[in-house]
């Protein structure tokens, strides 16, 4: 399946001047402090990590977050832990529940576990629907909930959130992915964990920090918890992501700054395409939305990408709807021209 595809392992590298709306980037890029981090621990990188940089990380973060250190490891991206929670706590015995349409790759790791996997439609105003995913398998063994949910930006609140971990099975976690939490105004989960609950939040680099290509998240949680994705994999860190991370975090204003560009932009599109009578799905918060495109999606992507505007994929559960990532007001300027005349020519 599609979803199984490493980023940025396509052999359809798109032609110079493409409009990459596809993957949920940041065009913004790594920080100039993350930029400057590199240039500065990159000549000791024949070394494994000489200075710690790795540890001097998860340290920074657990200070800012009101953690311990043992509550955080330290991956290349969140897609590493990830797969591990859920090849971790799922098995043919213990099932997969998460919500549909929302981020896959928990699901095809499931799949490898032979796990029951378990979907979920999200609610009306696409939040995860946590009576039902909590009710929906005694024997789950991870519920996962995206916040905000990919592919359709939207939220889910703190109080649905601390509901289900209150009354999920015994058995299970909850596997909270917050790869998009910085964008919104929403309040994260980082205090259940210092609380002790069954939880276990992702976090990555790779969205409003810019560093996609640098490879660089977290698994946050109860150490107990950590330990058991510990088997699955234990990776030295590329110094120059765990450098370039830390930089960020510590860089003031950085994300507050990011969030009203990304914001602004989204805000405008989303105005635009209202004004133009296009139907946006829920009320998304962050860098990504669908358009409900009332026809299959696939062509209208097709014809995106006809016209240099990559936008991302439909989902099953909606084959007529598309998701679009947050670029830059110039990019989103072309995908405005782009789809109105792709919207006003007759479906390919
Ligand atoms: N979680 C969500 C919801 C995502 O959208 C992505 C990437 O698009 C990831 C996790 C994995 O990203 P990375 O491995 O770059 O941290």
């Amino acid at each position: 399946p599609s979803g199984m595809a490493l980023h940025g392992q396509s052999p359809n590298v798109p032609p110079p001047g493409s409009v990459l709306i596809n993957a949920n980037e940041n065009p913004l890029g790594p920080s100039k402090a993350a930029l400057e981090a590199i240039a500065r621990v990159a000549p000791l990188a024949g070394r494994y990590d000489l200075n710690g940089e790795t540890d001097l990380l998860a340290r920074t973060f657990a200070a800012q977050s009101g953690l311990k250190p043992e509550n955080v490891t330290v991956y290349a991206g969140s897609s590493e832990p990830l797969h591990y929670s859920v090849l971790a706590f799922t098995s043919p015995s213990k099932s997969f529940v998460t919500a549909d349409p929302s981020y896959e790759a928990g699901m095809y790791a499931a799949m490898t576990s032979r796990a029951k996997i378990v979907k979920v439609p999200l609610t009306a105003d696409c939040a995860h629907d946590v009576k039902a995913m909590v009710a929906a398998d005694p024997n789950a063994g991870v519920i996962y909930i995206c916040n905000p949910n990919n592919p359709t930006g939207t939220l889910t609140t703190k109080q649905d959130i601390v509901w289900a971990l209150d009354n999920k099975p015994a058995g299970a976690i909850l596997l909270v992915d917050e790869a998009y939490i910085h964008l919104t105004d929403a309040p994260d989960t980082l205090d259940l964990v210092a609380a002790g609950k069954d939880l276990i939040v992702l976090r990555t680099f790779s969205k409003i920090y810019g560093m996609a290509g640098i490879r660089c998240g977290f698994a946050v949680a109860r150490p107990d918890l950590l330990a058991k994705l510990a088997p699955f994999g234990q990776n030295a860190m590329p110094v120059t992501a765990s450098a370039a991370a830390r930089a960020s975090l510590e860089e003031p204003g950085l994300v507050a700054t990011r969030k009203k560009i990304i914001g602004d932009t989204r805000r405008d599109t989303l105005g635009w395409l209202k004004a133009n009578g296009f139907k946006v799905i829920g009320d998304p918060r962050t860098n990504c939305f669908m358009i409900d495109t009332g026809r299959d999606g696939r062509g209208v992507i097709a014809a995106m990408k006809a016209k240099g505007v990559y936008i991302g994929r439909t989902w099953p559960i909606w084959p007529n709807a598309v998701r679009v990532s947050v670029g830059t007001p110039e990019e989103m300027a072309k995908f405005k021209v782009a789809f109105k005349e792709v919207m006003a020519a007759k479906p390919m």
